[in-house]
């Protein structure tokens, strides 16, 4: 009898008509004769909605407290999800992140899974049950709950599904696989049918929210193949795989396989800071301290003994890091800090870039004849990404799709 993680995000569960949906096809999976768990998120935007909540008590709420908050989303889904297979007359258990036995750090609303202890999600299965385990929670050594990062049910999945060998982990959404681009953003997106660890890490990191990163990280170190697919159609969807197995098996590698695009950085300036060594450790440093991820850095050529140093981060984190820097800046004699919340960061994004140049040349031409001004570039192996005018994104992600020969057409 075959194992089977099926995981359904937030937009399958959104309202009890797609729970009973839901609830059919994991039933249908068990007829098949499958041992099932199902993993399942807070429904619709219960997530964000519970932010806002607590955005309207405190702008500086403890962290434990939101964890608190935000593990309730999850809880919704798996009562209901239970009582609705229950329903349908088939055996069930809902399990919280720490009755499932998930143990984390002790990082609030980013923990990292340190554990899982399976032993009695087996004892349910081997009682002939489905089990329902809520997504994105787990317990901290403190024993209070936590949460895993925004889109963290995918990665209680893929943990579960290696740490209980199972034979498939199954990552339902709204749409039928990974495409090319945002398939409800450019009409023209083309489903892939196959997509290395490494190609979806950074499509993941870059704005493609289909799939949490961390979870694509854990899937490639635990060799976890991952299928992307549809809550509510029985569509082939994208196989998430190693890149060894895809070229043995002498599937598709194109050049580019796919465009992202991520509106949620801010970009800041400090400006005429003093040309000192150990000055970006400085900043970084402090920055790293507070918990805030920097992403692309630049700094400018001395003038006058005096350089300016930009980075951007996560719109999230806008409000911490504008103190923090504020704070630096005044400490090291900076003439001012400006910040940019009108940033896109945009990126062609294949594992064929490693052995063809000129893909960057090509993405600035592309750019360039669209008159899309680029203010930052920065590449890794198989990634060249560009912040530009978020007012110029939709034409810029479009006009790339179209010049890497991403379209339907071709
Ligand atoms: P879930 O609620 O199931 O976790 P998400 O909203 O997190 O689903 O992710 C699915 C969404 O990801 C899709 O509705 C789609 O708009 C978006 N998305 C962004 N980039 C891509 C891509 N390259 N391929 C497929 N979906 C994408
Ligand atoms: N509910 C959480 C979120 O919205 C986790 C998830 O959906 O994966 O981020
Ligand atoms: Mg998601």
């Amino acid at each position: 009898m075959a194992l089977v993680v099926m995981k359904f995000g937030g937009s399958s569960v959104a309202d009890t008509d797609k729970i009973k949906i839901v609830a059919k096809r994991i039933i249908a999976k068990k007829k098949d004769g499958n041992k099932v768990v199902v993993v399942v998120s807070a429904p619709g935007d219960t997530t964000d909605d519970l932010l806002t909540m607590a955005d309207k008590i405190t702008s500086n709420p403890p962290a434990r407290e939101m964890d608190m908050l935000l593990a309730t989303g999850e809880m919704i889904s798996i009562a209901l999800l239970s009582m609705a297979i229950d329903a349908m007359g088939e055996k069930v258990i809902s399990m919280t992140g720490p009755q499932a036995g998930i143990f984390a750090d002790a990082v609030h609303t980013r923990a990292r899974i340190k554990k899982i202890n399976p032993q009695k999600i087996k004892k349910q299965i081997s009682k002939n049950n489905i089990v329902v385990v809520a997504g994105f929670q787990a317990l901290n050594p403190k024993g209070d709950i936590t949460t895993l990062g925004r889109g963290g049910s995918d990665l209680t999945a893929v943990a579960l599904a290696a740490t209980l060998k199972a034979d498939s982990c199954e990552i339902y959404s709204d749409v039928d696989g990974i495409y090319t681009t945002d398939p409800r953003v450019v009409k023209d997106a083309r489903k892939i049918s196959y997509i290395c660890y490494d190609e979806m890490l950074e499509m993941a990191g870059s704005g493609a929210q289909v799939l949490q990163s961390r979870s694509v990280e854990i899937a490639k170190k635990f060799g976890v193949e991952i299928h992307s697919r549809s809550t509510f159609n029985e569509n082939q969807g994208t196989i998430i795989t190693s890149e060894e197995k895809i070229r043995r098996d002498k599937m598709e590698t194109p050049l580019i396989s796919g465009i992202t695009f991520d509106k949620d950085n801010v970009k800041f300036t400090i400006i005429d800071l003093p040309d000192i060594p150990g000055l970006a450790a400085k900043i970084f440093g402090r920055v790293a301290k507070i918990g805030i991820n920097i992403d692309v850095i630049i700094q400018s050529a001395v003038v006058n003994k005096k350089i300016d140093i930009s980075f951007t981060a996560s719109r999230q984190d806008m409000k911490r890091t504008r103190l923090e820097i504020d704070r630096i800046s005044s400490e090291l004699k900076a003439a001012s800090v400006v910040c940019d919340d009108h940033i896109a960061k945009i990126s062609v994004i294949g594992i064929g870039m490693k052995s063809n140049p000129g893909v960057a040349a090509q993405m600035f031409e592309i750019l360039h004849r669209k008159g899309v001004n680029i203010e930052v570039i920065s590449t890794s192996e198989i990634k060249i990404s560009c912040i530009i005018d978020e007012y110029d994104v939709l034409k810029a992600v479009e006009a790339l799709h179209k010049g890497f020969g991403l379209s339907k057409e071709n």
